[in-house]
């Protein structure tokens, strides 16, 4: 990994024209000086290239499972039967044990309770967790979305939804304030590979290697220590 020089200096190369344009900008009240005019230009920069950097990860992974010898077929499964799992344009895959991996799906129960729903069918919830149509309904975790904020539904942003629920809960129950939940804007992900390999992506960035692996394992390990009985 490259050594970040903290005190590293860069130069933008900027004509006086772009100079009065940023000026102006700034006058007219879109940015409160020059520097959060290139602040905002750089971030909305790499907000721009988040599909590139996806990608990037999405490559990671198949050529990792090149290197094993896994076959990806892109098509999506529509039926699997005993010896087979047949693909929707036809393709019949012999197969003796199917694994399904699935993403987070609503349950359908949810249609019938008259709370308000996202377009998925996720519990609609505010900054508090209450739900968006009944305030005494609290809800975290992959059955909710904070539909003004979404965030990935993972185990990162479920547990960490457990704290704060817990404390709107209660307060609900004494009368008191609530407290909004601000959950961090991004997710380390740690993809685990086999064979002690590893790939890694924060934001923008990504790596992969032993090294990743063991870095996965360690904060695997420091988690399950910490809620061990
Ligand atoms: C294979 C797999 C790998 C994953 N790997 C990662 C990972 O590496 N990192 C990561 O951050 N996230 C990962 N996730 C996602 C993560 O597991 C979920 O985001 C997380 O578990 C959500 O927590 P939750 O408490 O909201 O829901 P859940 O963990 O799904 O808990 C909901 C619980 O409610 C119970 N329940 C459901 N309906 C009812 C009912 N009607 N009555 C009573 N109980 C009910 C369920 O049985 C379950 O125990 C993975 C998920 C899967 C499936």
């Amino acid at each position: 990994m490259a050594e970040v020089d903290r005190t590293e200096k860069i130069t933008i190369n900027l004509g006086l024209v772009d100079l009065g344009l940023i000026d102006l900008l700034v006058e007219e009240g879109f940015y409160s000086n020059r520097t959060d005019f290139i602040r905002a230009a750089i971030r909305r920069q790499l907000d721009s290239r988040a599909a590139t950097v996806d990608d990037t990860v999405q490559r990671r992974a198949l050529r990792a499972l090149k290197r094993r010898n896994v076959t990806v077929l892109e098509d999506s499964c529509a039926e699997i039967t005993a010896s087979q799992v047949v693909l929707t344009r036809g393709t019949r895959v012999a197969c003796d044990a199917a694994v399904i991996a699935l993403g987070a799906f609503a349950p359908p129960w949810l249609r019938d309770t008259g709370l308000a729903l996202d377009e998925r069918g996720f519990v609609a919830t505010g900054p508090t967790l209450q739900s968006s149509s009944h305030p005494e309904v609290f809800a975290a975790g992959d059955v909710s979305t904070r539909t003004h904020e979404p965030h990935p539904k993972s185990g990162v942003y479920a547990v960490r939804a457990g704290a704060p629920l817990a404390l709107n809960l209660r307060r609900f129950l004494a009368g008191g304030p609530l407290e909004p939940w601000r959950p961090q804007s991004r997710a380390l992900n740690l993809l685990a590979c086999g064979e002690r390999y590893a790939i890694a992506s924060w934001g923008g960035w990504s790596a992969e290697g032993a090294w990743v692996w063991r870095w996965k394992d360690r904060i695997d390990r420091d988690f399950v220590r910490l809620h061990s009985l």
